[in-house]
């Protein structure tokens, strides 16, 4: 979401006259657009902007100004105290007001500092005209599309609710025009994005409200668009018209980010995630019966306050039973002003960093055994760009997975089906069979 939010964060300051700099030091304008996801977050943030105070120092001893902006999560939970820490900082703008930009930006020549971290009322999209048609076709053949934003699951260990406020979801007719406006520059991949995106319910124009699956089609529908993707999904979201739309759009790519967490059903209560390892696999399995090539990953947090090593085991369980291509496992980090943090039964960072060991070496296992039963398959493969070597080609199979194979610059921006001939640790290389479109 956050690339997505910088995009367009680039199209507004092309609206104000900036075009894109080599590098901070030729830059005038210099957003860092932050994310509160990962440890110490904060930290990174405070250090980033140290080494861009001193070169802010460097360009004014130059007779230059920079005007330096601090976006996204990390602007929104510090909001001024950013401006205390470091007061070489013009602009704090939160993920929800960065449309306000402009405004911003012309309120730094009057004023010493600038905090925008409200939700406001009106909607940010609409605000956000349709991108500017340079900066989409620098933005290659697959794009994000933000459909939903803000989260009201409240899941005990995250801040998304506290930084990106209440779910919203934006209305089908402005996605849509989004969507055929990249088709235009070339796009043929989109992937539809939002923190809980199964839970979107947008306005369909006629007074009623569009799931997921009904956005689905109609991205699909969009002449040029080859494959829709989504992410990330919350399994108490996942209902039948989603499942179904597995089933019968074949332009929707047959893997799907479900984030189980745990195995462990007293850890999920705990992380108040509203669903239990059976309702998971439940789930897995419907959507199997559904589209019997789709493939699954996941995220994990090992650590979780509480957790004890049969809880671990209980994970590990579920991890064997569902069979990842792919998965994300981290360990549990408090993140201030959430319950999670502030819970008795805190883990040993050892025993954390054990857990991960051995859940990350499955998980390599799987995703290992996955690339190796994709040899012998063929897949639709989106080809992005030119390869390291002469004559080669490098695009994405419908797994996400890097595919190289030997074929003209012609390929790329086209899809084409691809004999998958071996599997290598971190791609595959394939032979082209035939082009799609
Ligand atoms: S559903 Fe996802 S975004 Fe929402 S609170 Fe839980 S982890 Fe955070």
């Amino acid at each position: 979401m956050n690339v997505y939010d910088s995009q367009r964060m680039a199209d507004i300051a092309a609206q104000e006259g900036y075009e894109e700099a080599a590098g901070p030091e030729n830059a005038d304008l210099i957003v860092l657009n932050t994310c509160h996801i990962r440890e110490k977050a904060s930290e990174k943030v405070f250090s980033e902007l140290g080494k861009l105070r001193a070169l802010k120092n460097v360009r004014q001893r130059a007779g230059k100004t920079t005007t330096l902006v601090v976006a996204g999560c990390v602007a929104q939970a510090e909001g001024a105290e950013i401006l205390r820490r470091q007061p070489a900082v013009d602009v704090v703008v939160g993920p929800q007001s960065y449309h306000r930009l402009p405004e911003l930006l012309r309120w730094t020549q009057v004023s010493s500092g600038v905090v925008d971290t409200d939700f406001p009322p009106e909607d940010k999209f609409s605000r956000l005209s349709a991108s500017a048609p340079a900066a989409i076709a620098r933005r290659g053949v697959s794009a994000f599309v933000t459909v939903q934003e803000g989260c009201d699951k409240f899941c005990s260990f995250c801040v998304v609710p506290y930084t990106r406020g209440a779910e919203y979801s934006r209305p089908v007719g402005e996605i849509i025009e989004e969507v055929r406006c990249l088709a235009a520059a070339g796009v043929r991949e989109v992937t539809l994005i939002g923190q809980n995106v199964n839970a979107y319910r947008g306005a369909d124009g006629t007074g009623g409200a569009a799931s997921l699956a009904v956005l689905i089609e109609a991205a699909a529908a969009a002449p040029g668009i080859a494959r829709v993707r989504y992410a990330t999904s919350h399994p108490n979201d996942m209902s039948e018209d989603l499942i179904a739309a597995h089933r019968d759009l074949r332009s929707l790519a047959p893997y799907l980010h479900l984030p189980a967490q745990s195995g462990s059903g007293r850890v999920l209560e705990s992380m108040n995630r509203r669903h239990n390892a059976a309702d998971y696999l439940n789930i897995i399995q419907k959507t199997r019966a559904a589209r019997s090539d789709i493939a699954f990953s996941s995220d994990f947090i090992v650590g979780y306050p509480g957790e004890t090593d049969e809880d671990f085991q209980e994970t590990l369980n579920l991890v064997r039973a569902v069979g990842y291509a792919s998965s994300y496992a981290f360990k549990f980090s408090p993140r201030p002003g959430t319950p999670a943090a502030e819970m008795k039964g805190q883990v040993e960072d050892g025993v954390k960093a054990a857990r991960l060991a051995v859940l990350q070496a499955l998980l390599e296992e799987q995703r290992q055994a996955f690339n190796r039963a994709c040899v012998g398959r063929r897949f639709e493969v989106l080809f992005e760009k030119r390869g390291r070597h002469e004559g080669q080609v490098v695009g994405r199979s419908p797994y996400m997975q890097a595919v190289f194979a030997e074929g003209p610059s012609s390929l790329i921006g086209a899809m084409a089906k691809v004999e998958i001939v071996e599997a290598s640790h971190n791609s595959l290389r394939g032979k082209v069979v035939s082009q799609a479109s």
